[in-house]
């Protein structure tokens, strides 16, 4: 874009959690292709964060924009209330096939946020016909779920995503995160909390909500699948609504199709978002079964009180649909699986660094824990240079990349991060916030 229009911009458009005062300045993409964001100076950078988790196919596949240019042709929206389309039912069977057992029924909704006020809704609605006093939450701190009230609500206020907003954000119950690492031995005795907290709250409890596996903004902390497994338990036996948000970890970001397969679990209600369309376009979905919709039909609204303007965009779902189809035409396992030993063996000595807390890697996601918060612009200015599109937070630097890197690409990011470091030890960059 010109200069007169990128200066209005930088100037005028906001852009999430930055500065209004001092933003990091917008870099300016003219064209995604791929790995590769395009910038108009010239610039090529290799996206190892998938368009903020979502590109997990690459930008511009074109079994995605195959569907959505036949969809365009056909019928731009159409409201949802009172009709139904072959991509949004194609869709709705696709998932409810392909998630784990009793999720059946599928709501669309218009970003994963949204989703997540969705299930809270299911939730309490359920709980009304039941025991009315039920409409809080429970959730484990460390959890991230979106920036909606009531998403945020269920988000760990410590991650600092609420800022001083937390007296306009309904009150829940936080427990500690999961304690057990993914791959640490399990304890039964990392039940204690959770159990002691469903028996405390039980008549103020509507659902519990969390992440499976791990927690995506609260810091790519991985923990013990077996949490799950006896979540599921705990929850069906006190009858609260057992909410998992894969919103960040569906569609095989963590190595299995969905976090909750590692655990073998089915929740009451799964969130997804994101990948759901390959990154193309927002579009949200909320999965449950056949004790919600009657629990929910019991309520005295005796419907969902939900219903989006845009639900089920004709063009979103088809992008779903091309998204399905190019998960299903390729080897997505075995290319995460792939992704995950490079960035197991490659980030593991960078552990060694007195600057470094941790490194963890669990499917295509590969965390550097720093032992002090980021200073994002510095470390973002480094790594631009560097051809690598990287956008560390908190005290994480990672790499997210598209299952369909290739390593030359997914070396280049984790070489970029290894000079970061490095440069930061010889105090040549000043990565920490002061
Ligand atoms: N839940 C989880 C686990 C997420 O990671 C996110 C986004 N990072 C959301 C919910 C919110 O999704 P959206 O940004 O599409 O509203």
């Amino acid at each position: 874009m010109n200069n007169e229009l990128l200066t209005f911009a930088r100037n005028h458009v906001w852009h999430p959690y930055d500065s209004l005062k001092d933003p990091i300045p917008a870099l300016d993409v003219v064209r995604a292709a791929g790995t590769t964001l395009y910038l108009s100076d010239g610039r090529e950078l290799t996206d190892g964060m998938s368009g903020w988790w979502s590109v997990c196919h690459g930008y511009g596949h074109p079994v995605i924009i195959s569907e959505m240019e036949k969809q365009l042709r056909r019928m731009s929206h159409v409201m949802f209330a009172g009709l139904i389309h072959e991509p949004a039912a194609e869709v709705a069977r696709r998932l409810s096939a392909m998630t784990p057992q009793g999720l059946s029924d599928v709501f669309f909704a218009d970003s994963g946020s949204v989703a997540v006020e969705i299930a809270l809704k299911m939730a309490v609605q359920y709980q009304e016909s039941r025991m009315p006093s039920r409409k809080r939450f429970l959730t484990v701190r460390g959890g991230y779920h979106g920036d909606t009230l009531g998403a945020m609500s269920v988000t760990d206020p410590g991650n600092g995503f609420s800022g001083s907003l937390g007296w306009y954000i309904p009150e829940q119950i936080f427990i500690s995160r999961p304690g057990i690492p993914f791959g640490a031995p399990w304890d039964a005795g990392a039940m204690d909390e959770l159990h002691e907290a469903l028996e405390r709250y039980q008549d103020e409890i509507a659902g519990f909500i969390l992440e499976p596996v791990m927690q995506g903004a609260g810091g790519m902390y991985f923990y013990h699948p077996e949490y799950l497994r006896a979540a599921r338990k705990l929850t069906r036996d006190y009858d609260v609504i057992f909410i998992c948000d894969e919103i960040a970890t569906g569609f095989g970001r963590t190595g299995e199709m969905f976090a909750c397969d590692y655990a073998g679990i089915s929740p009451d209600i799964m969130t997804l978002g994101k990948g759901l369309t390959g990154g193309m376009i927002s579009l949200s979905a909320v999965l449950t079964g056949d004790k919600i919709r009657e629990g929910v039909h019991r309520s005295s609204a005796r419907a969902l009180m939900h219903g989006p303007t845009f639900m089920a965009n004709p063009l979103a779902v088809s992008a779903a649909l091309g998204s399905l189809k190019a998960l299903e035409s390729y080897d997505w396992r075995a290319r995460v699986h792939h992704i995950e030993e490079i960035l197991k063996r490659e980030l593991a000595p960078l552990a060694a660094s007195p600057l470094v807390r941790e490194t963890r890697v669990l499917g295509a996601v590969g965390a550097v824990e720093m032992r002090q918060p980021v200073h994002t612009a510095a470390m973002q200015a480094f790594l631009t240079g560097e051809g690598v599109w990287l956008r560390p937070f908190g005290n994480i630097v990672y790499i997210y990349p598209p299952f369909v890197i290739t390593d030359e690409d997914l070396l280049r990011c984790v070489r970029s991060v290894e000079k970061l470091i490095s440069g930061m030890e010889k105090g040549v960059i000043r990565g920490f916030r002061e």
